[in-house]
């Protein structure tokens, strides 16, 4: 338990210090996104996931349609300007499932981030695209900077986003982090869901693992990237967690960050109830052995996104950066793609 933490330690003790549990915010404000130097990546366009490709037309109009959204939101950000968008893959009703890819794909150092995979948690929704929009000026001013791949997919669930009411699960009612096909979604994904949480709707799993293209999207890009870690942003839980492989030393970390995140662990520990067939944690952390770490902001209030980004734009920064020290942890899923195949086959 204690070698599981070492990448909580880099998430949460890098930059951002060791996070906070629920009403106590103890994560110190970064007060200038100029403190550090931003990852210097290129935006490529060379990998491409399975699937029909989505025209530019009709990403246009999910430009359109999210810039019009956020305007509601107060949110001042362009949400497509000059960011190289592309989608091969559509949700339930039909809209894109929108990613972008910055670097060098053949980098050791690759991260994939997803926002939005809870639509009624908008806040991280925020991050994703500032996080796209800094990548892609960055790939203007440097260039390519060989060594780092970077994958954003900032809009999982677009279609609970764009409902006149936002929904946390997409338009099948599916709770997205509950679907995807961890080896132990059949026996006890249903099961749990019902004896622990009495059957809330807003946390159904579906009828079969991977039911949901936003799920396969979400499978297809780990799958096929690779990436050596994976950074996951939701609201309004305020804490930070981690699922991943127990090799790597904490020594690599001074003492009293490691035993702040031990602290850390244990009341999340009491919080969270551990982790749950077909989440993101359990899919990517403990059946892929890519180390998978969970930012849940303080809010889901749209009023505070941009102060989020000014204060985790260190933390997302240095994660970025963070060169896992073990190398090949990514096992390729013999046992999980049963569901995934299945799903290509209806695509077929
Ligand atoms: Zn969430």
């Amino acid at each position: 338990m204690v070698t599981r933490l070492y990448l909580l330690t880099l998430a949460l003790c890098g930059n951002l210090a060791c996070a906070a549990v629920p009403s106590v915010p103890t994560i110190p404000v970064v007060p200038s996104a100029q403190q550090v130097s931003p990852p210097q990546i290129k935006q490529t366009s060379s990998s491409q996931l399975a699937g029909e490709e989505v025209s530019s037309i009709e990403i246009a109009e999910w430009c359109r349609n999210l810039e019009a959204e956020i305007k509601k939101l107060g949110w001042t950000l362009p949400p497509c300007g000059g960011v190289m968008w592309k989608a091969e893959k559509r949700s339930v009703l039909g809209r894109p499932l929108v990613y972008a890819e910055f670097g060098d794909p053949s980098a050791g150092n690759s991260t994939l981030i997803f926002t939005m995979v809870h639509s009624d948690e908008v806040t991280p929704l925020y991050l994703g695209l500032e996080l796209a929009q800094m990548l892609t000026r960055q790939a203007a001013l440097h260039g390519a900077v060989k060594g780092s791949h970077v994958v954003v997919a900032p809009l999982v669930n677009p279609d609970g986003f764009f409902r006149r009411t936002r929904t946390r699960t997409n338009a099948n009612k599916v709770d997205l982090n509950r679907n995807l096909a961890t080896g132990d979604w059949e026996r006890d994904a249903v099961r749990l869901w019902k004896a622990k949480f009495s059957s809330n709707q807003r946390r159904f799993p579906g009828h079969r693992p991977a039911s949901e293209p936003e799920t396969v999207f979400q499978q297809e890009l780990i799958l096929r990237f690779k990436p050596q870690k994976i950074l996951s942003i939701h609201a309004p839980l305020n804490f930070m967690d981690y699922d991943g492989p127990a090799n790597l030393k904490l020594a690599r970390f001074p003492k009293e960050y490691v035993q702040e995140c031990l602290k850390l662990r244990a009341r999340l520990k009491a919080v969270s109830g551990g982790f749950f067939p077909g989440s993101l944690g359990n899919f990517g952390g403990q059946e892929l052995g890519i180390p998978t770490v969970t930012l849940e902001l303080p809010t889901a209030n749209p009023k505070n996104a941009k102060k989020y980004w000014q204060q985790f734009f260190n933390g997302i920064t240095t994660m970025i950066d963070f060169v896992v020290p073990v190398q090949s942890t990514f096992r390729h899923p013999a046992v999980l793609p049963a569901a995934l195949t299945a799903e290509k086959s209806a695509e077929n």
